[in-house]
C-alpha cells in the first residue's frame, strides 16, 4: 500500500501528490487550481518566477477548502538571494498568495558562482522558519556538492530537494544523497513534461513503448504509470496540467500497484540526459530577472 501522505524531516506532513503550475499562464491559473482543489489535490507548487502566485492565492481563497487544509509551496528566485532580499522576497510571495504563512518555501536554484548569496538566502529561510512565517524550508535543483556546501554552513537540513526526475532522467545518485540526509526528493516534470515540451534530446516519455505497455496491462494511462512509479519509490510528485480531465487523471493513481519487475523496467529507461538547465551553469547574468512587488 502506498502512503498518500509523506512526512518531512521536521514532522510536517504533505500529500504524496501535489499540483504544479509552471508555465500555466496567469489567466488560466485560477481555473486550473480551482479544478485541482475540487478534485482533491491539497498541495499546490508555484514559484515567484512563474508569475502566477497571485492567481494561485485567489483560487485557494475562493475555494470551499479551508486554507489550513492546503499545503502551499513556493520558491524564491535567484535575483532575490541575499539575507535581506530573501526576507523581502517572502513578503512579496506571501503578499501575492494572500497568506500569512507559507507551508514550504524553497530556493529555486543554487547559484554556484555566488554560493555566498545562496547561503545568505538560506539563512533568511531559517529565520522565517524560526519566526513561524513558514512551516518548512528546502531547496530545488541542488546537486550533491551544493547540498554539502549548504550543510557545512547552515543549521537546518532542507526538508525537500525539488529536482528533475522522470523515467528518462532519474538522478539516482542525487536521490540517494537526499535520502541519506533525510531530505525528501520531490520530482519535477514527474511525467516527463520537459521531454516533450522542451527537450529535443529524446522522445516523449508518454509514448515510450515500455511505459505504454505497462499502462495497457493495468488499464491506466502512461502518465498514471509514471506517477505510480514515483509514489512506490517514496518520492513526492507534482504533475502539472490545465486540462480538467488530465488534472483528475493524474490524481487517480491509488487503485493499482506496479510490480517489482515493472518498476525495474521503468528504472532501466534512464538516459542520463537532463532536460532542464544544468544546475552548475545557473548565473545571475543569464537567468536573473526582477520579481515584481506584491
Ligand atoms: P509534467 O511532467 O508535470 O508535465 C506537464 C506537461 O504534461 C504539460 O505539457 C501538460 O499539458 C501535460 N500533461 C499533464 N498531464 C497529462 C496527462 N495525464 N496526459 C498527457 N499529458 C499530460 O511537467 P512540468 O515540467 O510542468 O513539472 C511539473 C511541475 O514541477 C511544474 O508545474 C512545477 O510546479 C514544477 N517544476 C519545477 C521546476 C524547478 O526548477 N524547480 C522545473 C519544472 C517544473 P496540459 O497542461 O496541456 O495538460
Amino acid at each position: 500500500m502506498t502512503e498518500t501522505t509523506l512526512t518531512l524531516n521536521n514532522g510536517v506532513t504533505l500529500p504524496a501528490l501535489g499540483f504544479g503550475v509552471f508555465q500555466t499562464p496567469a489567466e488560466e491559473t485560477v481555473a486550473a487550481v480551482t479544478e485541482a482543489l475540487r478534485v482533491g489535490y491539497r498541495h499546490i507548487d508555484t514559484a515567484a518566477a512563474y508569475g502566477n502566485e497571485r492567481e494561485v492565492g485567489q483560487a485557494i481563497a475562493a475555494s470551499d477548502v479551508d486554507r489550513s487544509e492546503v499545503f502551499v509551496e513556493t520558491k524564491i528566485w535567484i535575483s532575490d538571494y541575499g539575507y535581506d532580499a530573501t526576507l523581502h522576497a517572502f513578503d512579496k510571495s506571501a503578499g501575492k498568495l494572500g497568506v500569512e504563512q507559507i507551508d514550504l518555501l524553497i530556493l529555486h536554484q543554487a547559484l554556484p558562482s555566488r554560493f555566498d548569496l545562496t547561503i545568505d538566502a538560506y539563512r533568511a529561510l531559517e529565520r522565517l522558519l524560526a519566526d513561524g512565517r513558514v512551516r518548512a524550508i528546502g531547496v530545488s535543483n541542488f546537486m550533491p556538492e551544493h547540498l554539502d556546501r549548504l550543510l557545512a554552513e547552515t543549521s537546518v537540513v532542507p526538508a525537500i530537494n525539488q529536482i528533475e526526475v522522470h523515467p528518462y532522467f532519474q538522478q539516482r545518485e542525487l536521490l540517494a544523497k537526499d535520502a541519506a540526509l533525510g531530505i525528501l526528493s520531490q520530482a519535477w516534470s514527474p511525467i516527463g513534461g520537459i521531454t516533450f515540451y522542451r527537450d529535443g534530446a529524446h522522445g516523449s516519455t508518454l509514448e515510450d513503448p515500455t511505459i505504454v505497455d505497462i499502462a495497457r496491462a493495468h488499464g491506466k494511462s502512461p502518465a498514471q504509470v509514471m506517477l505510480r512509479w514515483h509514489l512506490q519509490q517514496g518520492r513526492q510528485a507534482i504533475p502539472k496540467s490545465t486540462k480538467p480531465a488530465r488534472i483528475a487523471e493524474n490524481l487517480d493513481v491509488l487503485d493499482f500497484e506496479l510490480s517489482a519487475e515493472e518498476l525495474a523496467r521503468i528504472d532501466a529507461l534512464d538516459t542520463g540526459v537532463r532536460g532542464g538547465p544544468e544546475p552548475e551553469q545557473i548565473t545571475l547574468d543569464t537567468f536573473g530577472r526582477e520579481i515584481p512587488e506584491a
